[in-house]
């Protein structure tokens, strides 16, 4: 099968085209600016990436140009649209209706609609990314792949907050979690790479990029997590604050004579570890900073590292025990030096990270020596391979749903 999958953002449109069969992407890019000026990059596997200004005055414009390149007759993929099978899109809030992935059908986007008010940043833009793939190719399945679905497993002491409890009721106000794809696609790859069924581990996933958070995955299903309602919650991140005392709201708008919009934006735009350094939010550049003795890019570093620390220590309690943890994203994947500042406050679990492997690059290997009782991994995440997969689970389900209920009606 060969699955279009779409993530859409506000002003942007990222998509891959991969071969469901063998895996492979076919071809993949992105598409920004929209709404603005418009700007189109499309790479075919194994050729050169093209790159080039295009007006897309809005998401449909965007979805023509991914379909236009990718049957372009000398860098296309594809012969015609025809050839895509299903799309799978990235749907960031599913709030409690969907535990899994879905097949889109006009209930479900009205369902998705409903919470918009939780999303407001997010979902949006992915359903008129929907509206404009249906429009596009209205005989092309679509699937729905959540951020918060597999969080769904999470008991109700872990995602209730200490709130009255009739906000949970009436509003939905309750944790959710996110980067949801991810936590399963790494925790489940873990286990595979240490030879094991995720239904007799315990795992710790840390899922550290520009966005951060850590869940802890009891025998295959999320129990607890790091992010709340909302991704701002958790981890202190690239530019969000992650948890505080929420009394810092009050107090800063009334200091900063701000309102409350303005203060939410410091807390999702201006703040982490970009606010505490004032040099970057990405690591590289702290790293660079802090070599070069700015303080409080060192100190940036180590609050991170900490709050990653602390969440950690709290989910092996959650969970009375760990039997692995797993680095993923660009920090997880990319960044030796936390990961080993992380990792050396769990000595006491005789936990030891072989320093060759942690040094490598970019591949999944096993950073933990073999006599460490907990296994160290670290894990490139892949969201859209895990999407793709979801898509033709779904898809297929659906074809042979659809095959049994003619059998039944004897046509
Ligand atoms: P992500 O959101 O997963 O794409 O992660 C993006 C972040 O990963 C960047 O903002 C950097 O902070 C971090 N990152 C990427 N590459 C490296 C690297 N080689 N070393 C340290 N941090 C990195």
């Amino acid at each position: 099968m060969k699955v279009l999958v779409i993530n859409c953002g506000s002003s942007s449109l990222k998509y891959q085209v991969i071969d469901s069969d063998t895996e492979n992407v076919l071809a993949k890019g992105l598409c920004e600016r929209i709404g603005i000026d418009g700007k189109m990059t499309y790479q075919a596997t194994g050729k050169d990436k093209k790159k080039y200004d295009a007006p897309m005055p809005a998401h449909r414009q965007a979805v023509e140009l991914v379909l236009k390149e990718l049957t372009d007759p000398e860098t296309g993929v594809l012969k015609s649209v025809d050839e895509i099978d299903a799309v799978g899109h990235r749907m960031v809030h599913g709030g409690e209706k969907f535990a899994c992935s879905t097949l889109i059908t006009d209930e479900v986007v009205k369902a998705v609609e409903s919470y918009n008010d939780l999303a407001p940043l997010h979902n949006p833009p992915t359903l008129v990314g929907i509206a404009a793939c249906q429009e596009l190719m209205p005989d092309t399945p679509m699937v729905g792949v959540f951020d918060t679905a597999f969080h769904q497993t999470m008991p109700p002491e872990a995602y209730i907050y200490g709130l009255p409890y009739e906000y949970y009721e009436k509003y939905g106000i309750r944790r959710y979690g996110f980067h949801g794809t991810s936590h399963k696609y790494v925790s489940y790859r873990a286990a595979e790479i240490l030879g094991r069924r995720p239904e007799d581990l315990k795992i710790i996933v840390c899922h550290l990029g520009n966005g951060s958070s850590v869940s802890a995955v009891e025998h295959g299903k999320c129990v607890e997590t790091s992010m709340g309602l909302t991704p701002l919650e958790g981890v202190i991140m690239g530019t969000r604050s992650g948890s505080l005392d929420p009394t810092c709201i009050e107090f800063i708008a009334h200091k900063e004579n701000m309102s409350l919009e303005d203060v939410m934006t410091v807390l999702n735009k201006k703040s982490g570890v970009l606010g505490i350094s004032g040099v970057s939010s990405d690591f590289r550049d702290l790293s660079e900073a802090a070599k070069e003795g700015n303080k409080r890019a060192e100190l940036a570093l180590k609050v991170f590292s900490h709050s990653v620390i602390k969440t950690i220590g709290s989910f092996i309690g959650v969970m009375n025990g760990v039997d692995a943890i797993v680095f993923t994203a660009g920090i997880g994947e990319n960044d030796h030096l936390t990961r080993l500042s992380i990792m050396s406050h769990f000595s006491y679990l005789n936990i030891k990270i072989d320093p060759y492997a942690n040094e490598l690059h970019g591949k999944e290997r096993i950073i933990s020596t073999p006599d460490s009782d907990v296994a160290v991994l670290c894990v490139p995440t892949n969201e859209e391979l895990a999407i793709c997969r979801d898509t033709v689970q779904i898809v297929t389900e659906k074809k042979v749903e659809d095959t049994v209920k003619k059998v039944i009606a004897g046509k």
